[in-house]
């Protein structure tokens, strides 16, 4: 039996999300996140929410995270969590010198800058955000063609690699494989 995530819309994945996760997230986050600075925490944390996209779009875990948020149109965790927690902590209005003229430390952090995937990117990723499936087969197929998840497998260079390098020779035309490059059956 296929599980219901896989025939659902993006829109509503990303609203199961929203109802379920986030607010576990936002619980006392304007506390949390002013003392979560290591980006290996940061990534962790993000890496929540960009599996579980990646698990419904059938990309493996390792798919660039910035182009999984420029085709879903969606922020990482972090990004997401911090603006919310920064709504709430500028929301909070104390009657004059009711803190003795003490300061909250969260309460006037500069809020992050906007979130723009593009930045982050290969330039050869396509620039058009694709229409996505609700059939799961077809929505892995067409991502995982994206994301040229199989270029490791027609590559000449036999280390396991994901970002393409210069050197990346396609296995049975020798050709610069280049990520629309098609010549096998993927
Ligand atoms: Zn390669
Ligand atoms: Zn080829």
């Amino acid at each position: 039996m296929q599980l219901p995530l896989y025939t659902m819309t993006l829109e509503l994945v990303i609203k199961i999300f929203q109802t379920y996760l986030i607010p576990i997230f936002t619980y006392c986050a304007p506390i949390w996140t002013n003392d979560i600075r290591s980006n290996n925490n940061i990534q962790k944390l993000n890496a929540v929410f960009t599996n579980y996209i990646k698990k419904y779009l059938g990309l493996p875990k390792y798919a660039h995270n910035a182009a999984v948020h420029y085709y879903c149109g969606t922020w990482p965790l972090y990004n997401a969590i911090k603006n919310l927690a920064q709504t709430a902590a500028t929301n909070i209005n104390f009657p004059p010198n009711c803190i003795d003229g003490h300061q909250l430390t969260f309460a006037n952090n500069d809020p992050l800058p906007i979130y723009d995937p593009e930045t982050e990117m290969e330039d050869d990723f396509p620039r058009k955000r694709p229409h996505i499936s609700r059939n799961r087969y077809f929505r892995r197929k067409q991502f995982r063609d994206i994301f040229d998840v199989n270029h490791y497998q027609n590559c000449t260079l036999e280390r396991f690699h994901t970002k393409k390098t210069d050197e990346c020779k396609c296995l049975y035309c020798g050709n610069a494989l280049a990520r629309d490059h098609k010549c096998y059956d993927s």
